[in-house]
């Protein structure tokens, strides 16, 4: 096998065995992006020779009998995630060369578990984005079908795992930019509570929603990662002081006494076939494997989009105030007063669906306007979040599926914004309710488009979702197939 095949977990065993050095996977990962990326385009930034030299410093602390659980592993960071010295775009034209002078702590503890940064992935702008069109460094092609999106907004970090240029990346979801790409590219990506893990340091796009999660081959490696950024940030006001469990240990090959609920607002008309087909399958897999099957309700989900499109724009107007042309980002080389220096430099630098979020939630925080559309979002958002904790008292898990449909092509819904933010209408009540959920693969379209299957989580209940997730990959064969590229 080469080692650019090698899921997180091959990895390690390889690498604490001496069957291979840390140099020599990183460079397999360095020569598969150089081989691919012409027709991915998954990376904004390739780190080829840090990761190197990293990967080296690496091989000596093996040497030394130092390993930590990441000591030597290439990884690759959306773009959202600050890392000292290596330039951080989110995606913008605004950001294009700007340089953070300190390390988001997902990436910190990566670091300090000895991981490698092979590069920074592409990304819809800011995370807005179900597609992974809205970058101003181009469109990334889904590694299955690269005349397909790959979703977003975390699509360079699903089609990087998805064309074996890294073993595994994180991402961030604010209303499903984990979920949806790992589901269309046929891989594995978590949502981790809101507050599990730490969001310093990750530019921000809607606070009280975003959330950094990983993005792997399969689910063990998904328990890995977790395991290796959850926990407690000083730094972070919103990261619970709570210690994360053995995420590892939680993964049993059975689903004995787990009662798994299908919420029934969530197998609509509409769904496309294909996807109803795979995760009715999927439901009859885990009643074989021992879990007792309940439909609940979660009744206000059709008001979820609307709600989160007033709640995240009305923050991200606020968290995309600080772009003005002055301290850092793109400056306009028009000569003119204060207003005009900010008005040219964010006209030039953010790109229309920035700007048209920018507007929207301008709008909904604007006096007059607050009581009848913000206000009342943030009173949905409770009715949406007592959904789940409803729905939780009669179940441990929900399923059901993360995308309405699969990989959709690349400009088909571009010029439809509606029809692109419906896409996420089974992955947005999760953020706002601030629990968990996944996507693991769990099955193909006829055009063989892979599809993920959603399991939630009752709030900070990772473990379990992951449990489910191992018994069910355990039992099927999805995701070992991969992607002809
Ligand atoms: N697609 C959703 C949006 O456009 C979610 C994006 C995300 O999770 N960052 O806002």
């Amino acid at each position: 096998m080469s080692l650019f095949e090698m899921t997180l977990q091959e990895l390690r065993t390889g690498l604490d065995r001496r069957e291979f050095t840390a140099v020599e996977a990183t460079r397999a990962f360095v020569e598969r992006i150089a081989a691919t990326d012409d027709t991915i385009n998954a990376f904004i930034t390739v780190c080829a020779d840090q990761a190197l030299a990293e990967a080296t410093a690496a091989d000596r602390r093996l040497a030394a009998g130092e390993s930590a659980p990441l000591t030597g592993i290439p990884l690759a960071m959306k773009d959202i995630f600050n890392t000292a010295g290596v330039r951080t775009t989110c995606a913008s034209k605004i950001l294009d060369n700007y340089v953070a002078p300190y390390d988001a702590t997902a990436f910190a503890r990566l670091k300090a578990q000895g991981a490698v940064l092979l590069g920074k992935v592409n990304m819809d702008e800011f995370a807005m984005g179900s597609s992974n069109e809205n970058s101003a460094f181009g469109a990334v092609h889904n590694p299955w079908d690269t005349t397909c999106v790959p979703g977003g907004s975390s699509g360079g970090s699903a089609a990087c795992v998805a064309a074996r240029q890294a073993p595994a990346a994180l991402g961030t979801d604010t209303g499903g930019s984990i979920r949806q790409p790992a589901s269309h590219c046929g891989v594995v990506g978590l949502k981790p509570t809101y507050g599990r893990v730490s969001r310093y340091g990750v530019i921000a796009y809607a606070s009280s929603l975003d959330q950094v999660g990983p993005v792997t081959r399969d689910v063990r490696d998904c328990a890995l990662l977790l395991q290796a950024i959850a926990g407690y940030d000083p730094l972070d006001s919103t990261s619970v002081d709570m210690p994360a469990p053995d995420y590892a240990a939680a993964l049993t090959a059975d689903l004995k006494g787990v009662r798994i609920g299908l919420p029934r607002e969530y197998f609509i008309e509409g769904l496309d076939a294909d996807v109803r087909q795979a995760v009715e399958q999927a439901v009859a897999t885990c009643r074989a494997l021992g879990a007792e099957i309940v439909e609940v309700s979660l009744p206000h989900t059709e008001y979820a989009v609307a709600c989160y499109y007033l709640i995240a724009t009305a923050e991200a107007s606020s968290n995309l105030a600080r772009y003005d042309g002055v301290r850092f980002g793109h400056r306009t080389a028009t000569q003119g007063n204060l207003i005009e220096t900010y008005s040219c430099s964010r006209d030039e630098g953010f790109g229309s669906e920035v700007k048209r979020r920018i507007m929207l939630g301008t709008y909904a925080l604007s006096s007059g306007y607050y009581d009848a559309y913000y206000l009342k979002a943030q009173k949905v958002r409770t009715l949406i979040r007592q959904d789940f904790l409803d729905a939780f008292e009669k179940v441990d898990v929900l399923l059901g599926p993360v995308a309405p449909t699969p990989a959709f092509r690349i400009g088909e819904k571009a010029a439809d914004p509606l029809q692109m933010y419906l896409s996420d209408i089974f992955t947005i009540p999760v953020n706002l309710a601030g629990t968990c959920a996944m996507s693991l693969p769990c099955g193909f379209s006829a055009t063989d488009l892979p599809i993920g299957l959603q399991l939630i989580g009752k709030p900070f209940a990772e473990a379990e979702i992951l449990r489910a997730a191992y018994a069910f990959e355990q039992a099927t064969e999805w995701h070992k197939r991969k992607a002809d590229i």
